[in-house]
């Protein structure tokens, strides 16, 4: 299979821009005026030229009305295009000076106003910033790129009753006629994309961890749920100092929880920015999770993730958007550290295989790109599941090639060397090389910047007369694209008489066998079992040995591969195995993953073994027994299938069994769906489910259902699982076309508009939409829409052509048809 490339006609190489100043401190001075959705100052940044005759300082500024510009208390020229703001110093400076300029602006990026409306007049009226990744310039001119750091003061003029939070010291608020005045200050120098605020109307509650305050705001209605949400921030905290040795940098750290925002959250520096999106409340806080379909999203490693943040990305910044993985990877992987340590090992490497799933969707379905990448068109579109959980996964991998020690004594010398300044991805590789005294170079190279990950095909054999084991293991990769032949540490082990026999070979060429001269013959066999790699693997087994391996083999993760082996087998004879680890087995994954293995087998045995099996008391395995009785047209399965539904305690069971109902009962499932979509769950993600599994139906009703699910107005996610049920039935019909596409181009709900792009015209390639797509590329508001509404134009485009050049090919053949039936006949 050849990978879609990353690089698209309109990407861009992008290298460090030039500078010639450097910006010490940055003092904003703002009003907002939430009726006009504007804001209205001054901004005054302090500056040191870097070299001597300097006539012109040049900033960025996007769409700023601008009154006045100063320097150094005197009028100054400028010129402005909209975009860069170019004002002229009067003489050749050094040293110390100040631009002052004034100015409105009504932004439509990095400041986000929000409120009710016809449809939501229960919203609050809030506003927030949000700069990442180059969104500063819409609200205060600057040098707008992640290696210039400053100190920063924020001074904002807010209605009465409203809060604002923002990062560093809260130095004042003053009372002004109908106006709040707050002023913040933060000493330390961080770059441009952290600086951040926050105004509304919060409830507040405090804690302490490590002598550094926490505070947490939210909209009262969500009180009772603020510490399901943000209550392990302690532990984190001394759990992130204990693993890096250096301690939580700032005195504060704030959290706040705002609504419609437009990521899940955002770790401005010291003063974090959440959505309201994600609060558990007392019927989903046991499931830690907060989407039926990604049972590995929840908001406790959220939490982690933009506390992680705050060592990695902002205390040490990326020095430029190709090395962002230095942020995000770091994150993610601190989450994942945070649940080994908080949860154990092997719940640890469920939640990173699981996350890994991300990427290879994106890596098959959407492109292939090398970690550090440097062509793009919006560095947003760096953000993806390359830039997460693969650069999360490579860290991993490197602490597998380092050990513990040395891996984490790098990470140590990393934050010490960089503190309050930037690095790229070279930096820490000489952090890491230093730390351990390992060449690391190759290891970098085929991780951060080559693509891929290794395919594995691995054939097993027994010679009883050597007593040897021989392994022949094939990469199969294609490298005809760039991905390399994996040079990797990798674990063996074989399991003799009960005894554990383990080694780490060197896999280092497109095939190789190795042999291994042990006791006795194994009963277990097993490659990479603690999965610390990123790969794909074909290994073929035997049914003996796969159901010893299920038994015996010390490592879940193995043992869950084992019951996944066996479902694939579709044989009878691996029931009883499955059956006995689905009710035994200690750790929750492995019990889940042999019931919906069994369910893969989907034979009448396998169905008598999971219903003699009882109802699963943990909730994680309940989903899976949901799962699994999706298979079965059986009025059994049914029965069970309706009683989750419709009683369980867990919104996330009855999702799974909403999805499976449709499958197990296609013809009579609708109105339990439709009555199972009217009860409330955390962010209405069973109704979406609901939705989804309507997608798999032919009733003449759920053409009605998704159209009343789909207008804004409706909750978010609903309306999501209306697109979902569209995508699910596989095509659009005729009379939604107008909506959707009235939905694309005005929607005020910009998940919403990716969800329809990327999911549905992209994957169902309906060309009907291949003018709003290149409209949508190029004026939607967010640039996550635009780069995915591009992606799915040259997609149409291109699918496009090809169908032409096919027309044209059967146009030709018809011709030469036609010429053959002309051409005279040979008589004989
Ligand atoms: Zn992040």
């Amino acid at each position: 299979m050849t990978h879609k490339s990353f690089r698209l006609p309109e990407s861009r190489s992008h290298y460090l821009p030039p500078r010639d100043f450097h910006t010490t401190h940055v003092k904003i001075e703002l009003t907002l005026d939430f009726a006009k959705r504007s804001l209205y100052g001054a901004c005054t940044l302090t500056f040191e030229p870097i070299r001597s005759g300097l006539g012109l300082i040049r900033l960025d500024a996007r769409e700023l009305n601008i009154g006045k510009v100063s320097v150094d208390n005197a009028q100054a020229e400028y010129e402005y295009d909209n975009s860069v703001l170019d004002v002229k110093l009067p003489d050749a400076v050094v040293g110390r000076h100040t631009i002052q300029v004034e100015y409105a602006a009504t932004p439509n990026d990095g400041v986000y106003f929000t409120g009710p409306d016809k449809e939501h007049p229960e919203k609050e009226v809030q506003a927030w910033s949000h700069n990442e990744t180059q969104a500063a310039r819409h609200w205060y001119p600057c040098f707008d790129h992640p290696s210039e750091r400053s100190s920063s003061e924020l001074v904002l003029t807010v209605p009465k009753g409203f809060k604002v939070i923002s990062n560093g010291k809260l130095l004042s608020v003053d009372e002004a006629k109908e106006s709040l005045v707050y002023h913040w200050k933060e000493d330390l120098p961080h770059s441009t994309y952290l600086t951040s605020f926050v105004a509304g109307k919060f409830g507040e509650i405090t804690q302490e961890a490590d002598g550094i305050k926490l505070h947490y705001y939210f909209p009262e209605s969500k009180r009772e749920d603020v510490l399901r949400y943000f209550g392990e921030t302690p532990r984190m905290i001394e759990t992130f100092h204990e693993l890096t040795g250096v301690k939580y940098p700032y005195e504060k750290y704030d959290q706040v929880t705002v609504q419609d925002f437009v990521v899940g959250g955002m770790e401005n520096f010291n003063a974090t920015t959440l959505s309201t999106n994600y609060y558990p409340d007392a019927a989903s806080e046991e499931d830690f999770q907060t989407s039926y379909s990604a049972p590995h999203i929840n908001a406790v490693d959220l939490v982690a993730h933009e506390l992680a943040h705050q060592w990695f990305g902002d205390l040490v910044t990326c020095l430029d958007w190709p090395h962002a993985w230095l942020n995000e990877g770091f994150a993610t992987y601190f989450q994942v550290l945070y649940i080994e340590k908080s949860k154990g090992v092997d719940q640890m490497r469920w939640d990173l295989s699981s996350r890994l799933e991300e990427y290879f969707e994106e890596d098959e379905g959407e492109y292939r790109r090398p970690i550090v990448e440097r062509e793009y068109v919006w560095p947003d579109d760096l953000f993806d599941a390359h830039l997460y959980p693969k650069a999360a996964s490579m860290l991993h991998e490197l602490r597998f090639v380092m050990g513990d020690e040395t891996f984490f004594k790098g990470i140590n010398s990393y934050l010490k060397s960089f503190s309050y300044s930037n690095a790229d991805t070279h930096d820490l590789l000489k952090s890491m090389e230093n730390s351990s005294g390992l060449p690391l170079e190759e290891f970098f190279e085929q991780s951060f910047f080559k693509t891929g990950h290794p395919e594995f095909e691995v054939a097993y054999s027994w010679d009883e007369e050597k007593r040897t084991a021989a392994l022949r293991i094939k990469q199969s990769q294609r490298t005809e694209d760039g991905s390399p032949i994996f040079k990797l540490p990798c674990e063996i082990v074989f399991y003799v008489d009960s005894e554990r026999l383990r080694f780490v070979v060197n896999l280092d060429s497109a095939e190789q066998t190795l042999t291994f001269m042990l006791p006795g013959k194994p009963s277990v066999v097993e490659f990479d079992p603690q999965r610390w790699l990123l790969k794909k693997i074909r290994f073929d087994k035997s049914l003996d040995l796969i159901l010893s391996q299920l038994e015996i083999s010390k490592d879940a993760w193995s043992r869950a591969e084992a019951a996944q082996g066996l479902g694939k087998l579709k044989s009878n004879n691996a029931t009883p195995g499955l059956k006995a680890a689905a009710l035994s087995e200690q750790f929750w994954h492995v019990r889940a993953t042999a019931l919906e293995a069994l369910g893969e087998i989907g034979t009448e045995e396998a169905l008598k073994a999971i219903v003699d099996i009882g109802m699963p008391e943990d909730r994680r395995v309940r989903r899976g027994l949901a799962k699994a009785l999706g298979a079965f047209k059986h009025e059994v399965a049914r029965k069970v299938l309706l009683d989750l539904l419709e009683k369980d305690e867990s919104p996330y069971v009855r999702c799974e069994a909403a999805l499976s109902l449709a499958k197990s009962w296609p013809e009579g499932a609708f109105p339990h769906l439709r009555d199972a979509m009217k009860v409330h769950s955390p962010n209405e993600t069973l109704a979406e489910a609901c939705l989804d599994a309507m997608g798999k139906l032919s009733d003449k009703e759920v053409k009605r259902v998704i159209s009343e699910c789909l207008p804004y107005g409706n909750p978010t996610r609903v309306r999501i699982g209306a697109l979902k049920a569209i995508k699910g039935r596989g095509f659009i019909l005729d009379e939604e076309v107008p909506k959707l596409t009235d939905i694309l181009l005005h929607d005020k709900e910009h998940r919403v508009r990716l969800y329809l792009v990327n999911q549905v015209v992209r994957l169902l390639g309906d060309r009907r939409f291949i003018e709003e797509v290149r409209e949508a590329s190029e004026l939607d508001q967010e640039l996550k829409v635009r780069r995915k509404a591009l992606e799915t134009y040259h997609e149409l485009a291109g699918s496009a052509e090809h169908s032409a050049a096919l027309t044209k090919l059967r146009a030709e053949v018809e011709e030469l048809r036609e010429e053959n039936r002309r051409l005279p006949r040979s008589s004989g």
